[in-house]
């Protein structure tokens, strides 16, 4: 199976990084794919550039065979949607090859939004990590989707392309891509939250309010 783990990586963080060894573990795959996604460039918080976020999610990865960076949606520039990016996996990788897609609660529950989202469970699975806090709406859309397409057996979402949402609760840790932020804009520390290499690099590029240094 082909698991995508998308988001932002603002920069990349533990949490980030143990979710998806977590995913990788009860999902039993060999490798999750972490797909940094486009920012729209007039985004409020002073973030990372494209290039930034990916160099630091690939160090960050550098030492974990088990998760690996696929960088194709900041390749690709401009806005990218989850329904092309599926529709292009699946061109490579064939009709039969269970492909999923990692999903929050919080993301999914506004998924009616998505551009062209009908086709995404068609294009793929939904792996659906329940977030405390972030409900479905009883009766709305995600809530039906969910109702419909449940799949409750790992072995079933394995033997099928695509079409089904697997729900998952792996334990989270309370790290947050905007809290590793507004620490470096206070010049305070961020280490353990994200890896050492990346704590380097981030200071020695002086990204997110800090100044370049050691
Ligand atoms: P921000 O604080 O800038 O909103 P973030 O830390 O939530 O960022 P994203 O890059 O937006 O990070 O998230 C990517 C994916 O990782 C999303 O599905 C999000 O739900 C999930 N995620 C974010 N933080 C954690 C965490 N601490 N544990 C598990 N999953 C997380």
């Amino acid at each position: 199976m082909h698991l995508i783990y998308g988001g932002t990586f603002d920069p990349v963080h533990n949490g980030h990084l143990r979710v998806a060894i977590e995913l990788r573990e009860r999902l039993e795959v060999d490798c999750i794919h972490l797909m940094p996604c486009h920012i729209p460039p007039h985004r409020a918080t002073p973030g990372g550039t494209s290039e930034d976020r990916l160099d630091l999610l690939t160090l960050s990865v550098a030492d974990e065979p088990g998760l690996a960076v696929d960088g194709r949606e900041l390749r690709r520039g401009g806005s990218s949607y989850t329904a092309d990016t599926l529709r292009q996996l699946r061109g490579e990788l064939g009709p039969d090859e269970p492909l999923a897609i990692v999903l929050g609660t919080d993301a999914f529950s506004g998924f009616d939004r998505w551009e062209e989202w009908e086709q995404i469970p068609e294009l793929a699975h939904i792996i659906l990590v329940r977030r405390p806090n972030a409900e479905l709406e009883p009766g709305s859309v995600p809530d039906r989707l969910l109702a419909e397409r449940r799949v409750e057996h790992l072995h079933e979402i394995k033997s099928m392309p695509g079409g089904g949402i697997y729900e998952i609760e792996p334990p989270m840790l309370d790290i947050s891509a905007t809290g590793v932020r507004e620490r470096l804009e206070q010049g305070r520390s961020i280490r353990f939250l994200v890896p050492d290499a990346v704590v380097t690099e981030i200071r020695r590029r002086g990204l997110y309010g800090g100044e370049p240094g050691q």
